[in-house]
């Protein structure tokens, strides 16, 4: 009789020794209370990302959603995992996670809730849970250390193949000359570093030290940036979406925000080219971005 009941039990948990959902990511998650399809990853950094269009769960009880845009932005979850993990090695601290776990098929954490979760009271709660996550971070990034940067994190497929930095502003608005474009300071998601930072807007925006430019120098070309100010007419570019728009600083905050949306091939299709642009990535916004904004390198905070 044991003799037959033991494999029978065995089994199971052999198959849960080595399923994807590998222990690594069990001590990833986050403390009890939230909702099985949102990751949060508490940081301790001045730094909070997101990717709420990498998931997978298509759970049958939240119906598919109809009319919105429903692609998955392939390996953003494991791009942001990248990138954390590269904080931890090269800082000791490590930024804020917030990932929705749900196929975009399912929610779209990236629009407001209507669009979003389409009346489904399981997504409904899962968006809400999202946003709740970021606003945590921020608040805590806000009181610990003043100020931070957030990174909502995308990917698309447009032929240029450019890293699409979005700061609330069009193609068109992006292709404005400098004094006309620094009107518009106040209406961007990076409208509070811009106010803190002891560089101009369009510097922020476009110049030696603005992000576009440190990706650029480590071979990612980005626009905007100093080789790229803005796309031209009739290239597809991202602005920034809802999640720049709600959890930047246009509206209030000193947590500024900027729509990170990757092409495929290069950054996220492989694990060693995700892992290479998250070194890059770690290294620009430690060593260059935050002393040049923020006026500090980015690390954990003291101790006092
Ligand atoms: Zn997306």
């Amino acid at each position: 009789m044991f003799a037959h009941r033991f494999p029978l039990l065995l089994f199971p948990l052999l198959a849960l020794a080595f399923s994807p959902v590998s222990a690594k990511e069990k001590e990833d998650k986050a403390p009890a209370g939230q909702g099985p399809y949102i990751e949060y990853i508490p940081g301790t950094l001045p730094l909070v990302i997101s990717a709420p269009h990498g998931g997978y769960l298509k759970p049958g009880d939240i119906p598919d959603r109809i009319g919105g845009k429903v692609e998955q932005d392939s390996f953003t979850q494991e791009m942001a995992r990248a990138i954390r993990e590269e904080f931890q090695k090269r800082t000791g601290g490590t930024p804020y996670v917030i990932l929705c776990r749900l196929h975009r098929v399912k929610l779209d954490c990236n629009r407001e809730i209507k669009e979003a979760a389409q009346g489904n009271p399981t997504a409904e709660k899962s968006w809400r849970d999202y946003h709740a996550f970021i606003e945590k971070a921020k608040a805590e990034v806000e009181q610990k250390f003043g100020a931070g940067l957030y990174i909502d994190l995308h990917g698309q497929r447009h032929e240029q193949g450019r890293i699409e930095l979005g700061y609330l502003l069009s193609g068109q608005e992006l292709a404005l000359d400098d004094d006309a474009i620094t009107k518009q300071a106040g209406k961007t998601s990076v409208r509070e570093l811009d106010q803190r930072s002891p560089a101009s807007f369009v510097d922020l925006l476009r110049g030696e030290v603005s992000l576009g430019a440190l990706l650029d120098a480590k071979g990612y070309t980005c626009v905007p940036g100093p080789t790229v100010h803005a796309p031209a007419e009739g290239e597809l570019y991202f602005p920034g979406g809802y999640d720049t728009q709600i959890h930047g600083s246009r509206d209030g905050g000193t947590l500024s925000g900027i729509q990170m949306e990757c092409p495929f091939v290069g950054v996220r299709d492989t694990k060693p080219h995700r892992e290479n642009f998250a070194k890059a990535f770690c290294e620009v916004l430690t060593t260059q971005y935050f002393p040049a904004h923020f006026g500090k390198p980015l690390g954990p905070q003291k101790a006092p």
